[in-house]
């Protein structure tokens, strides 16, 4: 990463857990043990900028109206921020605040040298202007990535900051030992916030990388070709398990809930589990990770920040 901010090498599994009654399959990535590994690999660097400094790296957090899953995502992200060490700015506006009021706690943030990096958790409230509100958050301080500044670094290989929850898919990548150089990956989903900045990290290891979308044609045959498989379509059990390439890597991004009020995630978990060589769990996969990267941009802006 750029800044001299040193990176936190990825962590080996060894030992995944096949459901019960099948025999030896898949192996599990587990994403809540390598983000606990991150965010323990991080602690370090927080004492080290905060006798430099002076204070914790900071996060400023802005969430709009009182949506609950919102709600539960920013308190876990909270949580996170301080049992690293680090220090969080939480801000809660009505639903109905104007976009004018929101942008004027954006620039407060973006002014507040305790500040080093900004959420601004989303969906917002629909009368908002999101993309004109994540465009207000100063490269410098965004914490997501999601700006467009960021996002163009991302393309052109010079990443400032890169969006967590891709960021923190490439690290499970790294963590099965897998050769990315090379590989035949496949993306499904195209979002600004998960697929085309997950394509753009494969792309930037060498991966051969083809995006599938709602448009694509024979998404089956393209998903049987990928050594590795990263979906992120929001549909449950979307991806069927016989699609599925034997041996390959499965990355889940999904979090859908079922009409039982369960978790499952965007592929067919049982049936792929019996195919691929690597899978991660819904839950206790991607989600982990995406906070501990929130908190890795935060510490590396915070670094940058007394780099200038
Ligand atoms: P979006 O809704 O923004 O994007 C979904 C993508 O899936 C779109 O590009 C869409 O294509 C594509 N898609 C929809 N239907 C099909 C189809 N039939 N065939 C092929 N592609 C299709 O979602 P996000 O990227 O924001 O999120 C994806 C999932 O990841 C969600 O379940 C979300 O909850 C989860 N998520 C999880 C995170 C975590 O931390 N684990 C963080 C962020 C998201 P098109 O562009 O053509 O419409």
């Amino acid at each position: 990463m750029a800044g001299g901010v040193a990176e936190i090498p990825p962590v080996r599994v060894e030992v995944g857990q096949a459901p019960e009654g099948m025999d030896e399959l898949a192996e599990v990535i587990d994403g809540k043990q390598i983000a606990k590994e991150c965010r323990r690999a991080l602690k370090s660097r927080v004492s080290e900028f905060t006798e430099q400094v002076g204070n914790p790296p900071g996060l400023g957090v802005i969430l709009v109206g009182e949506d609950p899953a919102s709600a539960v995502y920013v308190r876990n992200k909270e949580r996170a921020c301080e049992r690293a060490g680090m220090a969080s700015f939480h801000h809660t506006l009505p639903a109905d605040s104007s976009q004018q009021v929101v942008e004027k706690l954006i620039d407060r943030l973006n002014e507040d040298p305790l500040v080093h990096g900004i959420l601004l958790q989303l969906p917002l409230p629909g009368h908002l202007d999101s993309k004109a509100m994540l465009a207000r958050i100063r490269p410098d301080k965004d914490a997501d990535g999601f700006h467009p500044v960021s996002a163009g670094m991302l393309a052109v290989g010079q990443p400032s900051f890169v969006p967590c929850t891709p960021r923190g898919c490439m690290r499970l990548i790294e963590s099965t030992g897998r050769d990315i150089s090379g590989a035949d990956a496949v993306v499904v989903g195209r979002s600004n916030i998960v697929g085309k900045p997950m394509a753009q990290l494969l792309l930037s290891q060498n991966a051969t990388v083809t995006i599938c979308h709602s448009r694509t044609r024979d998404l089956d045959a393209h998903v049987g070709r990928a050594d590795i498989l990263v979906a992120a379509v929001g549909r449950p059990e979307f991806v069927r398990g016989d699609w599925i390439r034997d041996g390959s890597v499965v990355i889940d991004v999904g979090i859908n809930r079922r009409h039982d009020g369960s978790l499952c995630g965007d592929v067919e978990y049982e049936k792929a589990f019996e195919r691929a060589g690597f899978i991660t769990p819904v839950p206790g996969g991607v989600g982990p990770m995406t906070v501990a990267m929130l908190l890795e941009n935060t510490v590396e802006g915070a670094f940058r920040s007394i780099s200038k």
